[in-house]
């Protein structure tokens, strides 16, 4: 998909400005607020063009001898406008006026930016979270941190700055334009002449240059990617002494970026040393015809000083509209990746008001002829045609070699995946009748892979139910077993876990992932037993643990070790997503050339 993606992002089409502009349902709460600012920007570009008219007059008067009668009034007040001190005031009016409305607009665009920034980071995040299991599968980390961070500052940087930019330098072209028509048509025309020539060129340039600093933020992203799964994988890159492939890895990413960032210099390098040849060529050319004017008696000074300056600001604001442009084109594409997000469907969990009405479940679970396979690989049926009943308060094992499919049940059972035929039921009532946060409130999963929250043991086993009193922690704590390891720490609960908890060993992680159950208390339990083996005495500790865990509750066990299971009131034996055998372990083991019975002498033999 992202191939197609990145297509669809260079480009600035008629399309891709109408998908932009579904970033209005963010602006429209402060439309009032937008508009006024826009006007503020306006004036803005207004009294830059005056106060350059005055400077010129400024000029004009500085070289001529004044002339007593042009006597202007203006609300009563009386200004000699070719008194030098009369100017001087007015200017110095009109700095403070623009000074003040520079500052109020900053403030305003800034509020209203933020307050959307705000809107929009939380719904993104919102939304991604929400997103069903299979999305996840098909995205890297690294780049849904990407749309919320640097997408959104893109986003951010056209509303503070680039649309405001963009605007006063229009008028400021627009209306420059008009009044150096104003002062010499002759002038002017020899001005224009060159313009249209810097403009188009210009355009080709920039489009040049957006190309390879895109090419070179891809190349960035990438590189990040490399980084963050590497250091994600740390434990693999040592274990398998790849960190010489790792940094050949990134080398590979960073020399490519170093290439196209220096090729993205070269072009803008060029770029810049053209606008200086042609706006500041243009300029030596107007000021020569300017003074040649003057010198023949056919332009006043005070004009030529005018025209002199107010050139330089419209070629500033048409040199500088290039790079706002530029910036508009990034944000329009970050604009249209995070409206991508915005429209996905999410799975209905329910995330406004935690309040809602919740039906009590009495924990039974049925599968019936269920039929899956991931939609990231359709090719392997993963469940096949899969029936089994647990009432509430069974214990159900489910048993099978590797690949058979026992953690897709766990998956299902959680509902994070929705299967292609067959039914779910939990009660007697279909999983869909059902609120997604209403079944996954009431179910509790340890997981193989205990992964921990960088915060304290506390935060973390609370994370079983944020509400909890630090009584009912400690006494969940004690439950799953955990308190003897967390009372040797000098912090007890309130010691920090490391990121994903690598600070604490398999078996503590698994305690800490049990008392988390505890706490949250479900009717449905769902355990995937981790493979790892532990010494036999964190083996008893987190085996007693679950025990306790399990006991008045529903439990769906993926077993690996099977002498755990030998009380379990249904086991199910699996192989290649087919139920292969059921019953307890007694029926199991009689059955002669059984899977069943042959795990069981396997791990014996492996055992003795
Ligand atoms: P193990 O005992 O090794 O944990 P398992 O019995 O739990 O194995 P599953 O993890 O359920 O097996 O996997 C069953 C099949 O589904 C495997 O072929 C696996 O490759 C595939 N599979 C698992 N997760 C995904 C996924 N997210 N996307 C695509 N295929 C997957």
């Amino acid at each position: 998909m992202s191939e197609k993606k990145k297509e669809k992002k260079k480009r600035l089409s008629k399309a891709s400005l109408k998908q932009a502009t579904r970033i209005f349902k963010y602006v429209k709460p402060y439309r009032w607020q937008f508009a006024f600012g826009i006007v503020l920007i306006s004036l803005s570009g207004v009294f830059t063009l005056l106060v350059t008219r005055l400077w010129g007059q400024l000029g004009g008067v500085g070289v001529q001898q004044p002339e007593q009668d042009d006597i202007r009034s203006y609300f009563d007040f009386e200004f000699n406008f070719s008194d030098l001190g009369s100017l001087a005031v007015i200017i110095f009016a009109v700095l403070v006026i623009q000074a003040i409305m520079s500052f109020t607009r900053v403030i305003l665009f800034a509020r209203i930016t933020e307050n959307m920034m705000l809107a929009l980071r939380k719904d993104t995040y919102q939304k991604i979270i929400r997103m069903p299991m299979q999305y996840f599968n098909e995205q890297r980390v690294g780049d849904l941190n990407s749309r919320i961070s640097a997408d959104i500052t893109s986003i951010q940087d056209v509303f503070t700055t680039t649309l405001a930019e963009l605007l006063r330098q229009l008028i400021v072209i627009v209306g420059g334009i008009a009044a150096l028509l104003f002062f010499s048509p002759t002038l002017t025309f020899i001005m224009l002449s060159t313009l249209p020539v810097v403009i188009i060129i210009a355009v080709i340039f920039g489009r040049f240059i957006r190309k390879l600093s895109k090419k070179t933020q891809d190349q960035v992203a990438e590189s990040n990617v490399v980084v963050q799964e590497t250091l994600t994988g740390i434990v693999n890159v040592k274990s398998f002494a790849n960190e010489l492939l790792e940094v050949t890895r990134y080398m590979g990413n960073i020399t490519e970026i170093k290439k196209f960032a220096l090729k993205g210099a070269w072009w803008r390098a060029s770029f810049s040393s053209f606008i200086i040849l042609f706006i500041f060529g243009a300029i030596s050319l107007v000021i020569f015809k300017g003074a040649d004017l003057m010198a023949a008696g056919e332009l006043d000074s005070e004009y030529f000083f005018s025209f002199l300056l107010m050139t330089g600001l419209v070629a500033g604001s048409i040199g500088g509209i290039a790079a706002q442009f530029a910036q508009l084109q990034r944000g329009i594409g970050a604009i249209e990746n995070v409206m991508d997000i915005l429209e996905l469907d999410p799975e209905p969990v329910v995330i406004e008001s935690p309040s809602f009405k919740q039906r009590a479940l009495k924990g039974e679970i049925e599968f019936q002829r269920l039929q899956f396979h991931y939609d990231s690989r359709k090719e392997i049926q993963v469940i096949n045609d899969l029936s089994f009943r647990a009432s509430a308060g069974d214990h159900v094992a489910i048993v099978g070699p590797s690949g058979a499919g026992k953690s897709t049940i766990a998956s299902l059972i959680l509902q994070f995946y929705v299967p292609q035929a067959g039914k779910v039921q939990f009660d007697g009532v279909d999983a869909s009748e059902y609120d997604l946060t209403e079944l996954r409130s009431q179910m509790a999963f340890v997981p193989q892979e205990v992964i921990l929250f960088g915060g304290s043991i506390k935060e973390n086993i609370a994370y079983g139910n944020p509400e909890a009193s630090d009584e009912e922690i400690h006494q969940a704590a004690a439950q799953a077993n955990a308190l003897q390891f967390i009372d040797q720490f000098p912090d007890g609960l309130d010691t920090i876990v490391g990121e994903r908890g690598i600070q604490l060993s398999g078996g503590q992680r698994q305690r800490i992932a049990i008392a988390r159950a505890v706490l949250k208390n479900p009717t449905i339990l769902i355990l995937d037993e981790a493979t790892s083996s532990l010494d036999s005495e964190s083996e008893r500790l987190v085996q007693d643990a679950l025990d306790k865990l399990m006991k008045g509750r529903t439990s769906v066990v993926i077993a690996h070790r099977l002498s755990t299971i030998r009380s379990a009131d249904k086991i199910i034996v699996l192989d290649g997503g087919i139920k292969v055998e059921e019953g307890k372990h007694e029926e199991l083991i009689t059955i002669e050339n059984g899977v069943y019975r042959g795990l069981v002498e396997l791990q014996s033999q492996l055992v003795s």
